[in-house]
């Protein structure tokens, strides 16, 4: 298992600029995240200072990748799908290619999930039988009967993890996935290959109507696509967030959350969700995360 002194999970702005300050300090530094996927790549840049004329977001995250090489941060290309808390207060953090690394400060800079709306009646139904996380509500489902919809790693892994707890599992996959699908060989999993429509309930979910004209009856659906937002991984280290909106990640001036060693920057921590913010708010965390490690070691 790897280990670094300051793990960021988060190729964004924030989470580059907080590589830039923590490795300056000589820190060993990963930052996990996939820069293509930052809110900044495709975006048009005109208030940002310094950059009088348009700037693209790409020029400026590429910039921002050779900085961070230059001060020996290194990245994976990776997203994170769990994070645990060590004995001793140190962490532990998996990718979805399973690689296991471990770290004594966490610098969060996921920015925020937009979240897609899969079918019809979705939003209707969250926590009513809808979940967007299987490590938070598999447990729920215990002898039941579920499905999850999705794509990628998120989709598979979850749905094997689903295997644990319910008693009927289907895997409804948006796309084509034959390298993970061989994963499942062996798994107590049903894949469909369809489209779903449209969630069947009342008060709670019942079901799920097919595109190719099946209904199935289910006590849950998971939808898993692609990244863990925020509030599905830091749920189990117990990360607070902002009491109004339950959106954001809740932080101090010095960026700490109230989980000691980890730090949280950019979007993430809520608006205005811009790049300035961003940036500056990921310069203060890497600078807290070292002086907490500096304290640490006393
Ligand atoms: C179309 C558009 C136009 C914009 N225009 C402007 C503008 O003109 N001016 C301005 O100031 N701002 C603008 N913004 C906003 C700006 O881009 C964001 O405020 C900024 O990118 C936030 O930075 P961040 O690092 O917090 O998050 P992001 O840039 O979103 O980066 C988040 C990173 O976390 C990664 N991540 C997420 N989940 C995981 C996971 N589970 N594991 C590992 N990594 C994960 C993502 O892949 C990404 O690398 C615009 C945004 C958009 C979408």
């Amino acid at each position: 298992m790897k280990d670094y002194e300051i793990v960021i999970i988060g190729a964004g702005p924030a989470g580059l600029q907080a590589g830039i300050h923590a490795g300056r300090r000589r820190h060993k530094v990963l930052i996990i995240g996939k820069p293509e996927n930052s809110a900044l790549y495709n975006a048009h840049i005109e208030n940002y200072f310094g950059f009088p004329d348009k700037v693209d977001g790409k020029v400026l995250i590429e910039a921002g990748l050779t900085q961070i090489a230059r001060f020996g941060v290194d990245l994976l290309r990776e997203d994170v799908v769990k994070i645990e808390t060590l004995d001793g207060g140190d962490f532990l953090v998996e990718t979805e290619k399973g690689e296991k690394i471990k770290a004594t400060v966490l610098i969060l800079a996921m920015g925020v999930k937009k979240k897609k709306k899969l079918l019809k009646n979705e939003d209707q139904y969250v926590g009513k039988g809808i979940s967007y996380c299987v490590d938070c509500d598999a447990w729920f489902y215990r002898g039941k009967e579920v499905a999850v919809i999705g794509d990628g790693s998120a989709a598979v892994h979850g749905a094997v993890s689903l295997t644990k707890f319910a008693k009927r599992v289907y895997l409804i996959l948006l796309k084509d996935e034959p390298e993970l699908e061989r994963e499942l060989q062996g798994v107590q999993v049903e894949i469909l290959k369809t489209k779903p429509l449209e969630i069947i309930g009342e008060e709670e979910v019942k079901g799920l109507r097919l595109e190719s004209g099946e209904e199935l009856l289910l006590d849950g659906i998971f939808i898993e696509l692609g990244a863990k937002g925020p509030l599905e991984l830091l749920g189990p280290i117990g990360i607070e967030l902002d009491p109004e909106t339950l959106n954001y990640v809740k932080v101090d001036i010095k960026m700490r959350t109230n989980v000691p060693g980890v730090f949280a920057c950019g979007d993430l921590t809520g608006p205005p969700l811009q790049l300035a913010k961003a940036v500056g708010e990921g310069c203060i965390a890497g600078l807290s995360a070292s002086d907490y490690l500096k304290s640490r070691k006393g």
